[in-house]
């Protein structure tokens, strides 16, 4: 029985090494000159390939598709699948997995090279530009005008995020063709664009803390963790999470603010406390025991409490509320995020009612099944979005090798 992968990435690596190790004749088909340009780029090349705390709570899709996945292959069978490809891993505090030698290239190589052991057939530079069912076999055809058939086929193209990488629609297009819907495509795990002005000069800080977004009279989502600072932008992944929350809702022009709090727990006495201790310490510094000092220099700039060269015995009561309330309350506006360039995940894509949640197959045309991003499913960031790419090629392949191995 022969197998067709249509992408080389995540899932489609993962998908073709299940298949092909019960015996099945796979292809891989990618676009690229390579396979897995994304994979190297995944946690700024460490790969953080799946996390402890997997479960349909962390990933936005109909949870019956996503529970399906996970049980098939929960965190703790990510970690050994890659052990038996020789990638030893280890978790961070937060749940999240790395491999011990902490890199990407490490997981890749594991992948294309077992594929490559296995017997897997690697296509390079083939684009699939057409997809259909002839008779009992699917037919793939490249935009060049090469074709191929199989028994079945695996759409492991992946999102619009980070088009350098390979991302790209194509998959939408080929589903879209065969009758499938796709629901709108937004990036999901996104810098924050905010007032330029309002950030001015702190590119490249980070601190950790608690963003929260609020849009119109909602608080929509609060997230703890690492801030960056760039050009106009705030990331890092606690600010990047709210990527998705925030488009939707300024697609319905809801006004929209983030809520920084880079000193969660500590009262407002601790200011007059510091006030008291540090009397003659100018503005320009007075913060740099708590934060980088130009982010402290930002604050006290936002809490307009005058010149930097002002003294902190010279601050008034309010001056110093209005420190603390910018410490542990900085509201700058979230006008938008970056685009797809710069996302790390697409929020939308197919549609899933147009696939059986427990093998992932199309309803439209029997023997292909769509895996990884491709599908409406996004997970948060932290190790998520590549385990869905491996639990949902887990799930597809058991399907395939069900009906292939009587
Ligand atoms: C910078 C960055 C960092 C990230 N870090 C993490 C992380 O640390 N942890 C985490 O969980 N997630 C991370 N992600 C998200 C994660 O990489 C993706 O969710 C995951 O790669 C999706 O897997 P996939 O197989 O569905 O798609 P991809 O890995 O994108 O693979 C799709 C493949 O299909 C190919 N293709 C597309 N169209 C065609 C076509 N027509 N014909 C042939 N081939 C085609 C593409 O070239 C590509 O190789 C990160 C993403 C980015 C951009």
């Amino acid at each position: 029985m022969r197998a067709a992968i249509i992408g080389g990435g995540a899932a489609g690596l993962f998908a073709a090494c299940a298949l092909a190790r019960a015996g099945l004749q796979v292809t891989i088909y990618e676009k690229q000159d390579r396979v897995g340009r994304k994979l190297l780029a995944t946690g700024n090349g460490r790969c953080n390939l799946t996390n402890l705390n997997a479960a349909p709570g962390h990933y936005r899709g109909d949870p019956r598709f996503v529970g399906a996945a996970l049980r098939v292959l929960p965190p703790k069978g990510a970690m050994e699948r890659f052990a038996e490809l020789g990638v030893l891993c280890v978790s961070d505090d937060e749940g999240r997995v790395y491999p011990a030698s902490n890199q990407a290239a490490g997981v890749l190589d594991a992948l294309r090279l077992r594929a490559v052991e296995l017997g897997c057939e690697i296509i390079t530079g083939f684009q699939v530009a057409k997809l259909f069912r002839r008779g009992r076999s699917l037919r793939i055809c490249s935009e060049g005008g090469r074709t191929a058939a199989a028994d079945f086929a695996v759409l492991a193209t992946g999102g619009l995020a980070a088009p350098k990488l390979g991302g790209c629609g194509d998959g939408y297009v080929l589903l879209e063709a065969l009758g499938h819907k796709i629901a709108p495509r937004l990036p999901a795990i996104a810098p924050v664009r905010t007032d330029p002005a309002a950030v001015r000069g702190l590119k490249g800080i980070r601190m950790r803390g608690v963003v929260e977004l609020l849009c119109g009279r909602e608080k929509l989502r609060r997230e703890v963790g690492e801030i960056l600072f760039g050009d106009g932008t705030v990331s890092g992944i606690a600010a990047m999470q709210l990527a998705r929350p925030l488009n939707l809702a300024l697609r319905e022009n809801k006004r929209c603010v983030l809520r920084l709090n880079f000193l969660p727990g500590e009262g407002p006495e601790m200011i007059d406390r510091l006030a008291e201790l540090l009397p003659e310490r100018m503005m320009e510094d007075f913060l740099s025991g708590l934060t980088p000092k130009r982010l402290g220099q930002a604050l006290v700039k936002a809490a307009g409490v005058g010149k930097l060269t002002k003294k902190a015995s010279e601050l008034s009561a309010e001056e110093r509320r209005a420190i603390y309330d910018r410490l542990t309350g900085w509201t700058l506006p979230a006008s938008g995020t970056l685009g797809f360039d710069q996302a790390q995940v697409t929020c939308g894509g197919a549609e899933l009612s147009g696939f059986d949640p427990d093998t992932l197959e199309s309803k439209l045309t029997p023997n292909l099944f769509a895996v990884g991003e491709v599908l409406d499913v996004d997970g948060d960031c932290g190790g998520y979005n590549l385990h869905w790419a491996w639990a949902s090629a887990e799930l597809a392949a058991r399907e395939i090798l069900r009906r292939a191995i009587k």
